[in-house]
């Protein structure tokens, strides 16, 4: 067990799997005064999750409820992991989860157990199913669309010319359908997808095995370009293509606009990447908690989701392209990330090269 106050909690206890807690004290800034929040987070080899989502909703948190206490845990990409994390918050008096499921399936458990308990329950980013109260994420759909379009635009005039190679995410993810789906109603029929991969648990060496078994089976030069569905495994796909050694570094897409994957497509190793914004997700997802702390409604909540048990009021948010030709109009302009967070030393020439300073 971890406890930090809310103030040095980011990052300072990030990997381990335990629950943290963070406390803020204080009082508080209207409605009710205290209440505790449980955050459950997936993993944590995509970056977003330490370094974004949990800072961000942590602080959003604290500013609309000073005397709120949130308990947070990562289950490192370990279901049952999450399932025990849930029960330990649950034991702990949470008054609701947030949960970013790892099995969107799976997690139907932690749902019914809180609701039997009265505890409402936000899914976040993830849509997980049985009864949950709210939902924010982005249109995954839309994602795996921009991926796919970019992609095909890259591969070029004669999109046919040689196979790609795809590699999803994990088939316990439900978003990992929704971006696989939108990705292939822009492919098919466009292009010849030789290979396709589904990756457990999003994990980047897997990814980059999956990548290496391609090229081998493929031949190196002869693929033209990888769909990758987020940076982390483009990470890994991007690490194969260059010990097979290929002529010309192919398209390869990715999502999450993680700084390595920004600083790929500054260096030319990555076509694209989808821009997130996480700060509105992980405020909204805060407000929710919030307003159903107080036994509130939400009503920014306008869109609806149906998660095969019920229709779940929900809030979608927009993704956007990142290319090395806008990195400065988005993710720069957004404050995400500063020139100098991208254009360390060893990326300062491409990033002069790319009006990049
Ligand atoms: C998220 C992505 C993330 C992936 C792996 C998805 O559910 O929407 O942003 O890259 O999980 O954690």
């Amino acid at each position: 067990m971890c406890v930090l106050a809310l103030a040095v909690a980011v990052g300072a206890c990030g990997t381990n799997n335990d629950n943290k807690s963070s406390s803020s004290g204080g009082s508080s800034s209207g409605g009710a005064t205290s209440g505790t929040v449980g955050l459950l987070l997936p993993e944590s080899k995509t970056t977003r999750y330490e370094a974004f989502d949990h800072p961000l909703f942590q602080a959003k948190l604290k500013e609309l409820c000073a005397g709120c206490k949130l308990l947070y845990a990562n289950a490192a990409q370990d279901a049952t992991q999450q399932q025990s994390q849930a029960d330990s918050m649950l034991t702990q008096g949470v008054k609701v989860l947030v949960l970013d499921a790892v099995d969107g399936k799976a997690a139907q458990a932690i749902v019914n157990k809180a609701k039997s308990q009265n505890v409402p329950v936000v899914s976040y980013d993830r849509l997980a199913s049985g009864p949950v109260d709210y939902y924010v994420s982005f249109d995954n759909m839309r994602v795996g669309q921009l991926q796919g379009q970019a992609l095909l635009k890259a591969l070029g005039p004669n999109p046919k010319a040689g196979p790609i190679v795809m590699i999803n995410g994990a088939p316990t993810d439900p978003n990992a359908a929704q971006f696989k789906k939108g990705a292939h109603s822009v492919l098919d029929g466009k292009v010849n997808i030789a290979k396709e991969f589904d990756t457990p648990d999003w994990t980047p060496d897997k990814a980059q095995t999956e990548a290496q078994a391609a090229i081998t089976a493929l031949g190196k030069d002869k693929i033209t370009g990888f769909y990758s569905a987020n940076d982390g495994m483009a990470g890994g796909i991007s690490a194969a293509i260059q010990q097979a050694g290929f002529a010309k570094f192919p398209p390869l897409t990715g999502q999450d606009a993680e700084l390595a994957g920004i600083q790929r497509i500054v260096a030319g190793q990555q076509t694209m990447t989808v821009y997130k914004a996480i700060k509105p997700e992980a405020e909204a997802a805060a407000a929710m908690a919030y307003a159903l702390v107080q036994g509130k409604d939400y009503p920014q909540a306008t869109d609806s989701v149906n998660n095969g048990s019920t229709d779940v009021k929900s809030q979608l948010l927009t993704p956007v392209e990142v290319t090395k030709d806008n990195i400065k109009d988005t993710v720069v302009a957004d404050g995400f990330y500063k020139i100098s967070d991208i254009c360390t030393k060893q990326y300062a020439a491409a990033c002069k090269k790319n009006g990049l300073q």
